[in-house]
C-alpha cells in the first residue's frame, strides 16, 4: 500500500492526527512538518491507476481541482500567505495529492536566488527537521482555524 493510502486508512479509522476535513474528492490534512507555516495537503480519495490529472474523467477532474482551489483559499486566509504555491508531484508516491504551501517573504532564508525561489530550494534537512513538527496543541489550533475557514467557503 502506498504512503498516501496508508494515511487515508488512518483517517478512516479515526487515527490520523493531521486530518482536517473530508471533501467529495479528497481529504484535507495538515503537513507533518511546518517550516512553511500552514503547509497542507489535499489527498485524492482513489489510487488505483489514476495517477495523473489526465486519467480522471473531466467532471471528476473539475471537481477535484475546484475543491483543491477552495482548500488553497482557506489555507491562504488561515495562515496569511503572501502567495500560495501548488505542487502535484508523485515520483515517490504516485497517488494524486496536492502540496499547498503558504509562502511569505524570507521563508527560504537566503537560499535560492537571494531568498527568492521555490520551496524545494530550501534544504531538505531543514524542511523536514523534527524541530518543525507542531506540538499537539499547535496542531489542534491549526486544524480548527483551517476547518473554520474551509466551512465558510464550502
Ligand atoms: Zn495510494
Amino acid at each position: 500500500m502506498c504512503l498516501i493510502c496508508e494515511r487515508i486508512e488512518m483517517i478512516k479509522r479515526g487515527e490520523n492526527p493531521y486530518f482536517v476535513k473530508e471533501l467529495e474528492t479528497g481529504y484535507v490534512v495538515i503537513g507533518d512538518n511546518q517550516h512553511f507555516c500552514g503547509y497542507t495537503l489535499f489527498l485524492y480519495k482513489q489510487h488505483g491507476n489514476k495517477t495523473e490529472l489526465f486519467h480522471l474523467e473531466p467532471d471528476e477532474r473539475d471537481r477535484f481541482l475546484e475543491e483543491m482551489t477552495i482548500v488553497a483559499q482557506a489555507v491562504s486566509r488561515t495562515f496569511g500567505a503572501e502567495k500560495m504555491n501548488y505542487e502535484l508531484l508523485g515520483m515517490g508516491d504516485a497517488h494524486l495529492h496536492w502540496h499547498l504551501f503558504p509562502r511569505v517573504s524570507g521563508d527560504i532564508e537566503n537560499y535560492g536566488n537571494n531568498g527568492r525561489g521555490p520551496v524545494w530550494w530550501y534544504p531538505m534537512y531543514k524542511m523536514y527537521s523534527d524541530d518543525n513538527r507542531p506540538s499537539e496543541e499547535q496542531l489542534a489550533n491549526m486544524k480548527q482555524k483551517l476547518l473554520d475557514e474551509l466551512e465558510k467557503l464550502l
